[in-house]
């Protein structure tokens, strides 16, 4: 199985390849510890001199097949299986910052991440400056001084659906020489890969579409591997030896962030994800390709039907034809734009109350991109935490309904949501 091969035979096939008698499916490895006959190999497992296991904290066998495969798919050199999405994304700004540093980042983020970088992030010091995803890139820039270690956006934004503009974005970052980090969760290496498109490192939950069954919690960083940080002064800590690691320099190895980030942060945290949770997610993961294709046709469709609804205001999802992202979606993510659209009911926050309690199919979930389809109102749920000034920087209006569109036959959904219409 080659890495040319099509992302559909990549998610069947990438990640385990079984030697003569081995099992077909990747085995869970339920084990702390790995057992070696000397303490020579021992001393350069710890060096890093050789590959293996040695606690799970830091790698595990079955996490490991997880991490090739959406290495694979995302056309990265090495993935690190985190707990969660959150833990993934914090500890990709741990490897990468420290107190004094800052991170721009669009504001139309997932409201975990917003939290950790307006909140947690300040208390070690770390300053997050959020720009609005479609000021134009002169605006964008001046967040950038010589503090800034990265440059954060999501594919398409959770909840806003706003697709990202790669070339604006990657040119800045090209241009001072900082890190360009892409959510992909809700678009996934299927419908988009940031890495073609300029990124250096893609994160992502895997909660989501790439485990599909809202069955296991996870998290994935991919490097992408090509990034120079030898001799680039905007990250020291690449470039000088770390004292904790025998005076290793990041810099000089083939894959410099993987390599940090595994080595110092997973070491210090133990952010990773169990065994369980990455076999439950390589399972999903073998038919990430089939259920993304259903889940664009039966959003198509049903984001067809709201845009002509009269109870209906607004309709954001980026492959409708008159959506302000098409353009962008078209370039970025022509296999379509995912099950996530939100739209705006006429009325206020008790109307679409009473639209999602009359819901048959769709149930209100604080979860996303699923097989089934769920509804949430951000507003008084996921984002209620949020100013109403907040609110707005992160594109989300009060009568703002977030759809994810399931794998379920779409004129079933068609029907149940012009019923639970009727009550509006
Ligand atoms: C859900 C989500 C996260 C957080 O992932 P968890 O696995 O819930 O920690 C991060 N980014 C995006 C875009 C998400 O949808």
């Amino acid at each position: 199985m080659k890495d040319s091969c099509k992302i559909d035979t990549l998610c069947v096939q990438a990640g385990w390849k079984p030697e003569t008698g081995e099992s077909r499916i990747p085995p869970i490895v339920q084990s702390t510890t790995f057992f070696y006959g000397d303490s020579q190999a021992m001393a350069d497992l710890f060096d890093l001199k050789r590959d293996g296991f040695f606690y799970s904290r830091l790698a595990n066998p079955t996490v490991d097949v997880l991490e090739k495969k959406v290495a694979a798919l995302e056309g990265g050199v090495c993935g690190i299986g985190c707990a969660s999405g959150m833990s993934a994304i914090l500890l990709t700004a741990m490897t990468l910052c420290e107190a004094g540093d800052n991170i721009v980042t669009a504001s139309e983020i997932y409201g975990g991440s917003f939290n950790l970088f307006s909140t947690t992030l300040p208390k070690f010091g770390i300053e997050a400056r959020f720009f609005d995803a479609e000021a134009p890139a002169e605006e964008i820039e001046k967040l950038i001084d010589d503090k800034t270690k990265f440059v954060f956006a999501e594919t398409v934004a959770n909840p806003a659906i706003v697709v990202l503009d790669f070339d604006k974005i990657s040119a800045l970052c090209k241009k001072h020489g900082v890190l360009f980090i892409v959510d992909n969760t809700l678009a996934t290496p299927v419908l988009c890969r940031p890495l073609d498109f300029g990124a250096d490192i893609v994160v992502h939950s895997t909660s989501k579409y790439m485990d599909g069954h809202a069955a296991a919690l996870g998290g994935m960083i991919v490097d992408g591997g090509k990034f120079a940080f030898k001799n680039n002064k905007r990250y020291p800590a690449f470039n000088v030896p770390d004292e904790s690691y025998h005076g290793l320099v990041y810099a000089d190895l083939p894959v410099a962030f993987g390599t940090k980030c595994r080595a110092q942060m997973m070491r210090d945290t133990g952010a990773i994800m169990s065994p369980q949770n990455a076999f439950l997610t390589i399972l999903g993961s073998d038919t990430l390709a089939l259920r993304m294709e259903r889940h664009c046709r039966n959003a198509e469709k049903i984001a067809a039907f709201l845009e002509k609804h009269p109870k209906i205001e607004w309709v954001h999802y980026a492959s409708l034809p008159s959506d302000k992202h098409h353009a962008l979606a078209q370039k970025y993510l022509p296999r379509g734009t995912g099950g996530m659209m939100s739209f705006g009911i006429r009325g206020d926050a008790k109307a679409c109350a009473r639209f999602m309690e009359h819901l048959q199919i769709a149930t209100q979930e604080t979860h996303v991109a699923d097989v089934r389809s769920c509804v949430l109102h951000p507003a008084s749920t996921t984002h209620r935490q949020l100013t109403d000034e907040q609110l707005v920087q992160a594109g989300i209006a009060p009568n703002l309904v977030r759809l994810s569109v399931g794998i379920e036959d779409a004129d079933d959904l068609i029907a149940d949501l012009a019923q639970a219409l009727e009550h509006v």
